[in-house]
C-alpha cells in the first residue's frame, strides 16, 4: 500500500471568524420596521432548517451501545451494512416483524439489485411503519408491493452499452462522456438505471461488471484524450465514495492533464448513505480537496454531484459534512430520482429542495424515474412531474430550483420533462425529440399502467393493442416521419 499522506496536505481555511459579527446588527435596533406585506413564516414553513442532532441510531437494538465516535467512523458503517434479510434481523431485531422479513426475502428473490444499506440509513428508517418509509422504499424490496412490468420495458433502457466505445465509458452527447469506474456503491438502490452492471449478480440479472481494472480505465482515458470535442466527464456509479484515495487521484490527475477537459463531476450517493466519511476518512477527503484545488488553479472545475432523494436521508451529520465541503470550496450539486411515495408530493419535494439549498447543495436535476426492471411501483406519471414542477418553481431561488428531466428510453438522453411533442394521459405515452443526440429519432416514455385511467389500463391489457397505441402516439406528435427509438 502506498502511503499517501506525505503528498496530500491538510487543506487550510482562510482566517475568517467562525461566527458573524453580531455587533453589526445593533445598528438596526433603533429602526422602525416597515409594515409587513407577508404573513410571518410558521415553524412548519421553516422546518427545512431542522437537522436531527440526537443519537437516533441508539433506537436500533444492535446500535444501542454505539457511541458517537464509533457511529461516525465510516469503517463501522461499511462493516455493519445490511446485505441480507438475516443481517437485517441481526441488527434491527424485533423492530422488523417476521412478516416483513419474509416479504423482503421474497422481494429479493425477484429483484435485479442486491441489498446494501448502511447503519446510518437503517437508523433513519421508521421501523414502526417500514412499508411507507421513504428509505425502506428505496433500498429494501418487498414482494407484496410488486407490480407487473410495463410491456415496453427493457434492461439497460437508456442504451448505455450501445453507446459505449469501450466498456464503462458512455459517449452519447457531443461534448461530454460518462465514465463508470467501478461496479460497487455504498448502497444499492432498487431503482438503479445501471442494474445491468452494478452490485454483483442476482437471481434475476447476470451483470456486465465494471471492476477496478487499470487496463479498462486506461482505454477510457485514451479515448477521452483522443477526442478533442470532449470537455466534460461525469464519473458515476459505481460510486466515487468507494474509490480508494489513490484511485481517486489516478482519475482526477489523468483527466485534468487532458488539455480539452474543462469539467469533471464525481457522482455519488455517499453523502446520503454515509455522510460521516467526510469527517472520518480524511485521506479520501484531503485527496478530493487537493484535486479540486488543483483543477481550480488550472481553470477547470472538479465538483461533486450527490443523490439525495428524501429529506429523511438528511441529519445534522449530513449538514456538517456538506458545510465542510463548502468551506473547502467543493461545489456540490444534487440529482434526485422522482419516486412514488418517496418525494412525489409538492410538500416533500419543496422540503427536500430547501433543505439541500440550506446546506449549500444546489438542486440540479429531478429525474423522471427510468423504466427499470422490478420497480414498477416506484414510477410516477409524466403528468404528475409537470404538476410537481409548478409547485416547486418559485418556492426558492431559481438557481436552487431543479430542472425536471426525463432521461428517455432508447438513449435519447435527458429532456426537459415539459418538452414532449405529445402526451396522452390515457395511454400514458409521451413522445420526445433529442436533436443533439439523433435528429432522425423519436423517443417514447410510458407512464406506469396502474396509474392510468381505466380506459388506458384496459388497452394495455390487450397485447394486440400495443402497436396501435404507439402508432397513435407517433401520429399525434406529428413526427410520423421519425423512427421511434427502441
Ligand atoms: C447524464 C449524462 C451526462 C451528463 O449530462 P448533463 O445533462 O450535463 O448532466 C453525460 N453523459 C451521459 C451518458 C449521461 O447519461
Ligand atoms: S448509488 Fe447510483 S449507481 Fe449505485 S446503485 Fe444507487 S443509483 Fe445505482
Amino acid at each position: 500500500m502506498v502511503e499517501q499522506t506525505s503528498v496530500v496536505e491538510e487543506p487550510t481555511v482562510a482566517d475568517i471568524p467562525e461566527v458573524a459579527d453580531i455587533a453589526e446588527l445593533d445598528k438596526l435596533s433603533d429602526v422602525v420596521v416597515p409594515e409587513a406585506l407577508k404573513e410571518e413564516a410558521t415553524q412548519q414553513d421553516l422546518r427545512h432548517r431542522d437537522f436531527p442532532d440526537e443519537e437516533f441510531w441508539r433506537e436500533i437494538p444492535a446500535f444501542k451501545g454505539v457511541g458517537y465516535e464509533q457511529f461516525m467512523d465510516h469503517k463501522f458503517q461499511l462493516i455493519r451494512s445490511v446485505t441480507s434479510p438475516d443481517k437485517l434481523t441481526e441488527i434491527v431485531g424485533e423492530l422488523a416483524t417476521p412478516e416483513f422479513v419474509e416479504d423482503m426475502k421474497a422481494g429479493l428473490r425477484a429483484a435485479p439489485m442486491n441489498v446494501r444499506v448502511s447503519p446510518y440509513l437503517i437508523s433513519r428508517i421508521d421501523w414502526q411503519n417500514p412499508y411507507d418509509d421513504p428509505l425502506r422504499i428505496q433500498f429494501l424490496p418487498v414482494a407484496s408491493k410488486r407490480l407487473p412490468e410495463h410491456p415496453q420495458l427493457t434492461l439497460d433502457s437508456l442504451h448505455e452499452q450501445h453507446d459505449s466505445p469501450t466498456p464503462g465509458l458512455v459517449h452519447r452527447y457531443p461534448d461530454k462522456v460518462l465514465f463508470l469506474p467501478l461496479d460497487v456503491c455504498p448502497v444499492y438502490c432498487r431503482f438503479c438505471t445501471r442494474s445491468y452492471a452494478i452490485g454483483g449478480d442476482t437471481n434475476q440479472v447476470e451483470k456486465v461488471g465494471y471492476k477496478y481494472s487499470p487496463e479498462r480505465w486506461k482505454k477510457a482515458f485514451a479515448y477521452i484524450a483522443s477526442r478533442p470535442e470532449i470537455e466534460d466527464v461525469v464519473v458515476s456509479g459505481g460510486d466515487a465514495w468507494n474509490l480508494a484515495p489513490i484511485h481517486l487521484k489516478e482519475i482526477l490527475s489523468t483527466l485534468l492533464a487532458i488539455p480539452h477537459i474543462r469539467r469533471i463531476r464525481l457522482a455519488t450517493k455517499g453523502p446520503a448513505v454515509m455522510p460521516m466519511k467526510i469527517q472520518s476518512d480524511r485521506k479520501w477527503f484531503r485527496t478530493l480537496v487537493k484535486w479540486v484545488d488543483h483543477g481550480r488553479k488550472l481553470g477547470k472545475e472538479v465538483c461533486l454531484h450527490t443523490h439525495f432523494n428524501s429529506p429523511n436521508e438528511i441529519s445534522l451529520i449530513t449538514h456538517d459534512a456538506m458545510q465542510e465541503l463548502f468551506r473547502h470550496g467543493v461545489k456540490v450539486r444534487n440529482q434526485s430520482v422522482l419516486i412514488r411515495n418517496v418525494n412525489d408530493t409538492p410538500e416533500t419535494m419543496r422540503l427536500l429542495v430547501k433543505k439541500l439549498s440550506y446546506m449549500n447543495v444546489q438542486p440540479y436535476y429531478v429525474y423522471q424515474h427510468d423504466m427499470v426492471k422490478g420497480v414498477e411501483e416506484l414510477r410516477t406519471s409524466v403528468g404528475n412531474t409537470v404538476e410537481l414542477e409548478r409547485h416547486v418553481r418559485g418556492a426558492t431561488a431559481g438557481f436552487n430550483t431543479p430542472l425536471f428531466v426525463n432521461d428517455v428510453p432508447g438513449g435519447g438522453g435527458k429532456r426537459d420533462v415539459h418538452s414532449y411533442d405529445y402526451y396522452d394521459s390515457t395511454t400514458g405515452v409521451s413522445v420526445y425529440r433529442s436533436p443533439n443526440v439523433d435528429e432522425q429519432k423519436a423517443y417514447l416514455y410510458f407512464d406506469p399502467i396502474d396509474l392510468l385511467p381505466e380506459e388506458g389500463r384496459t388497452r394495455w391489457s390487450d397485447a394486440s393493442q400495443h402497436d396501435a397505441i404507439i402508432k397513435e402516439a407517433m401520429k399525434g406528435s406529428g413526427l410520423s416521419d421519425l423512427e421511434p427509438a427502441r
